[in-house]
């Protein structure tokens, strides 16, 4: 009998453990979700609708259009006093809200602190965007400069710092791209739940299903009071020339499945119960 070289003895069996393996876990079967019995919910859902999305932060198909070039500040109520040039706003006199309401929304909207900067603290490049008329995350140039905490850029507003300060340096164009829920109130007027907020700041997270304590006043701890389930969303007029742009908004609607049956496992045609 022939005996094989060592290196080729070696050769060989790798190869088979190689085969071996491969019989035991092939590539094409996943057995995670290939198994022959499958789990179904019981409920039927809708198509989620079809959205063309945006590029570089343009608007998805779906979204109204709050600022750009075409539209300058006309879904606004007090937008003539503000200058509007080529779709970049810039605060002038008061505040300007939407003259749509909104409740639970997507919100994207760009904004400039004023270049060179001027003043410190709250006295920087202060604005803000408040949800619902009624709960202000905060705009301020917070690029290396320092004001207290749940105040600065992407805080709400004395109730929580943004999880970082991911802040560009005056003059250059900074993102928020944020998800609102609304705060839901009984009929009694009390609190069903909570608002909550997460933001994006130049694509990184600062705030993370952040639960609000209420509104977001200067004077006193937050509290809330019933409101309307929508509102409009208003822009901050704070006395310092902070700049808009490209700004869109998408109402989120829930998906609503119809349930047609209790959960189960089909098996072929057999439907065996859930657990
Ligand atoms: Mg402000």
């Amino acid at each position: 009998m022939t005996t094989l070289p060592k290196n080729d003895k070696l050769l060989l069996t790798t190869l088979a453990t190689c085969l071996l393996w491969l019989a035991g876990n092939p590539p094409w079967f996943d057995s995670q979700h290939c198994a022959a019995v499958e789990y179904l919910t019981g409920i039927q859902w809708p198509e989620p609708p079809v959205v063309t999305p945006g590029s570089h932060g343009s608007p998805p198909s779906d979204a109204i259009v709050l600022l750009g070039e075409k539209q300058g500040l006309s879904a606004w109520e007090g937008g003539e006093n503000w200058k509007v040039q080529a779709g970049v706003a810039t605060v002038g006199k008061g505040p300007i809200r939407t003259k749509q309401e909104f409740g639970d929304c997507q919100l994207h909207i760009e904004w400039s602190s004023p270049k060179p900067a001027h003043g410190h603290g709250q006295d920087r490049g202060n604005s803000g965007i408040f949800f619902m008329g009624t709960y202000e995350i905060q705009v301020l140039d917070s690029y290396q400069a320092k004001t207290y905490f749940d105040g600065q850029a992407g805080g709400i507003y004395k109730q929580t710092p943004p999880l970082v300060n991911a802040m560009r340096p005056p003059g250059e164009w900074n993102v928020y791209d944020i998800v609102w829920a609304a705060p839901r109130f009984a009929e009694d007027g009390s609190l069903q739940s909570p608002a909550t907020i997460t933001a994006l700041h130049n694509g990184v997270l600062i705030l993370n299903h952040f639960t609000l304590l209420g509104d977001t006043p200067y004077h006193r701890p937050p509290e809330y009071r019933q409101h309307a389930p929508q509102g409009p969303i208003s822009l901050q007029d704070h006395g310092h020339p902070v700049r808009y742009r490209n700004i869109w908004i998408r109402e989120i609607k829930p998906l609503i499945g119809k349930r047609v049956s209790e959960p189960y496992r089909r098996d072929g045609n057999k439907k065996l119960p859930a657990k």
